[in-house]
C-alpha cells in the first residue's frame, strides 16, 4: 500500500531532543507533529531548509499531548514559521501558566520560576491553540482521543497515508507498550486508551518513543491489544465520547 504520489511525504526529523518529533505532508495539508523539548525548534527548521520546504508552507503544529518532551518548542515553532497551534482541548489548559496543579505539574511549582527557565520545566504557548476534538481532522489526519496518559492525549490517523502517529498513547521502546504509571496523569485510563486504535486501518505507524512500524503495523498493534484487553469494545473514530 506504498504512496504513489511523491510529495506525499512522512518523515522523522533528526537533531530533535525528547520525543521523536515527525514531518507530514498529505493531501490536505503540512505538519509537524510534535516538534519537541525546549530548544528543538532549530533543529526542525533545520531539517524544512535542507529540503527545500519553506517554513512559510508549514499549516499545523500538532501536539500529540502537552508534555514537554514532545511540546517545549512549539510555540517557537510556530513563531518562527506563522503555523498554528493545536492540540485537544482537554490538554490545552497545561499549556498556560495557569495550568492545573496536579502531581504531573509539579502542583505549579513551575509558576514561581522566571520565565525563561519555567519554558524548561512546562510547556508554554502563548497563543490561541486550535482546539481538536475526537473524531475530527486536521491536516487530512483524524483525531484519536486516549485519555490517559494526559487528559488530552490523541493519536492521529492518516487513511489516505494509510499511517497511524501514536503519540505516548502506546510506545515502541522495548517492543510495544504503554507509557509506566509516574509519568501517566491516570495509569488506569492510560491502560485502555490503546484499545481505541482498535479497527484503524494503516500500514505504517510512527511512535513518540522507539522505532516506526513500516509494514502491516495494524495486524502487530491489534494483535498486541487483543492480549492486552481482550474484552474492550473497540470505539470508532466517528463516535463522540460520553
Ligand atoms: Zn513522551
Ligand atoms: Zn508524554
Amino acid at each position: 500500500m506504498s504512496n504513489a504520489n511523491n510529495d506525499h511525504v512522512i518523515q522523522p526529523i533528526p537533531g530533535v531532543r525528547g520525543a521523536q518529533a515527525y514531518f507530514y505532508r498529505g493531501a490536505d495539508g503540512t505538519a509537524v507533529v510534535d516538534p519537541g523539548y525546549t530548544g528543538s525548534s532549530r533543529a526542525v527548521l533545520r531539517f524544512l531548509t535542507e529540503r527545500r520546504i519553506n517554513p512559510k508552507d508549514l499549516e499545523w503544529v500538532i501536539l500529540t499531548h502537552h508534555h514537554i518532551d514532545h511540546a517545549g518548542t512549539a510555540f517557537a515553532l510556530c513563531e518562527a514559521t506563522g503555523a498554528r497551534l493545536a492540540v485537544h482541548r482537554d490538554d490545552a489548559p497545561y499549556l498556560r501558566a495557569t495550568r492545573p496543579r496536579e502531581r504531573m505539574t509539579l502542583w505549579g511549582m513551575a509558576d514561581w520560576l522566571p520565565p525563561r527557565l519555567a519554558a524548561y520545566v512546562v510547556t508554554c504557548a502563548g497563543c490561541e491553540p486550535r482546539l481538536l476534538e475526537h473524531g475530527e481532522t486536521i491536516a487530512g489526519l483524524t483525531v484519536v482521543h486516549g485519555p490517559g496518559h494526559t487528559p488530552g492525549s490523541i493519536g492521529l490517523w492518516s487513511a489516505t497515508e494509510s499511517a497511524l502517529f501514536t503519540g505516548d498513547i502506546l510506545n515502541n521502546e522495548r517492543g510495544l507498550g504503554m507509557p509506566p504509571w509516574s509519568v501517566n496523569h491516570s495509569h488506569k485510563k492510560a491502560r485502555l486508551a490503546p484499545q481505541r486504535l482498535r479497527g484503524l486501518r494503516y500500514e505504517r505507524a510512527f511512535f513518540g518513543h522507539g522505532p516506526a512500524i513500516m509494514e502491516a503495523a495494524d495486524r502487530r498493534i491489534d494483535a498486541f491489544l487483543r492480549r492486552q484487553n481482550p474484552q474492550t469494545d473497540v470505539v470508532s473514530v466517528t463516535d463522540r465520547p460520553g
